[in-house]
């Protein structure tokens, strides 16, 4: 039997069956590069994922962009320009985002275990503080008294609830983000001195594909806030509700479809109860925004026989793009989809090879069983959705291996 094809695939740019990537070859994306392996940020593909979102999000709905997803210093500028806000989760990712033209306001910096100096840097430059726990509250007041200065702070939130058949959950039962609902009234009722109420962030999960969890983890969110905010010592200015939207990566994922989710919001909106009537709401959104305009390209090095398959050795490996060998979070291997870039769609019946990288550990997958088209030394491949999770996600000095060179075109 013939597998699906990708849904992924549908939607790539070719000529004369040659993948493009912001106009350019694969070939020529590696000459500007300067070397194999690289990856590829397209900004067309950016921009366009961000104007068709808006055009289907209720536009009372702000947009952030979570760094962590691509923390490329010029994809975080790309996407300053495009985006509301920026959130991030370390001193790092602050100073990146300061470097931009995002208000300090609409920066948020969210994290457990907040150092003590990166809470300074962040009551300092007025970023809103994403409070992990009370400790965390409190230390924030001593800092902000101790610099005479007032800090602004949400509260982040462990929900009652859990988004279902989430990538990857985040909230619900005992976690180690946010604080537990039930203990956020305690906390209003003793708000510190120094610091200002600006708002909620309920974060419940990552990478959804089912519009119907997405569409129950809003409501439950909306319910939860208004909940929260009638017992809060100023009504909230924003309600983050997290992000969850989510990118097909594996073979039979379907590409998320947005209506129903989007007409939904837009009747919470209508319908805010009177404790967040006023409140802004935010969506805050990584790999949705990144993952599929991000390409790895690879150059195979190597083609051989063992005991009657074929193994297809490439520069490119976990060591760049450790998601895709399956090792970061997966609790099965699936394959990403990845063509290769000469002969996208291939006609011939292939035989199924296995695509692997230079480390020496059988971890180093690139692709498993994978029909690709014809490849000889010297063709390159390209792993897709792989611009969320890829270089800043992987063990580069693993094996010692120079590091990856990324561009944005
Ligand atoms: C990681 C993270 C995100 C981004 O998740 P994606 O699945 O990349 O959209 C958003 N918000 C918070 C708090 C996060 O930790």
């Amino acid at each position: 039997m013939k597998a699906k094809k990708h849904s992924r695939l549908e939607r790539l740019n070719t000529t004369n069956n040659q993948l493009i990537i912001a106009g350019y070859r694969a070939d020529q994306i590696i000459a500007i590069a300067g070397s194999s392996p690289c990856y590829i940020y397209a900004r067309d593909e950016i921009v366009e994922r961000v104007t068709t979102l808006r055009q289907q999000l209720p536009p009372a709905i702000k947009l952030h962009y979570a760094i962590k997803a691509n923390p490329m210093p010029a994809v975080v500028q790309c996407l300053a320009g495009l985006v509301d806000g920026l959130d991030v989760a370390s001193h790092g990712e602050l100073t990146l985002a300061l470097a931009t033209s995002v208000r300090p306001d609409n920066i948020s910096f969210a994290g457990p275990g907040k150092k003590s100096a990166e809470l300074m840097a962040a009551v300092v430059s007025g970023v809103v503080i994403n409070v992990e726990s009370p400790l965390e509250l409190a230390r924030i007041n001593d800092i902000a008294s101790g610099l005479n200065q007032r800090a602004k702070v949400a509260l982040r939130v462990n929900p009652d609830f859990e988004l279902k058949t989430a990538g990857m959950k985040m909230g619900g039962g005992p976690k180690q983000f946010g604080i537990d609902a039930e203990q956020i009234p305690a906390i209003f009722a003793d708000w510190p001195g120094a610091v200002d109420f600006v708002g909620l962030h309920i974060f419940s999960g990552s990478q959804n594909l089912k519009p119907e969890a997405l569409i129950e983890a809003h409501d439950k969110t909306f319910e939860l806030a208004a909940r929260l905010s009638a017992a809060a010592p100023t009504p909230p200015l924003h309600i983050n509700i997290g992000g969850g939207l989510g990118i097909p990566y594996f073979p039979g994922e379907p590409t998320l479809e947005t209506t129903q989710i989007m007409a939904n919001l837009q009747r919470l909106l209508d319908e805010l109860p009177p404790a967040i009537a006023d409140s802004e709401c935010v969506m805050e959104l990584g790999r949705y925004l990144v993952g599929e305009a991000g390409y790895y390209l690879c150059t195979v090095t190597d083609i051989k026989q063992s005991r009657g398959q074929t193994y297809v050795v490439t520069d490119g490996g976990l060591h760049h793009h450790l998601s895709n060998s399956g090792n970061f979070g997966q609790v099965l291997r699936k394959n990403y989809p990845v063509v290769a870039c000469g002969c996208v769609e291939s006609s011939a019946a292939t035989e199924p090879v296995e695509l692997v990288g230079p480390l020496c550990t059988p971890l180093d997958i690139v692709g498993a069983k994978m029909t690709l088209g014809p490849l000889e030394v010297g063709d390159h491949v390209a792993v897709l959705q792989s611009g969320a999770y890829g270089a800043s996600a992987s063990p580069q000095g693993f094996l010692g291996h120079p590091s990856v060179v990324e561009l944005l075109l």
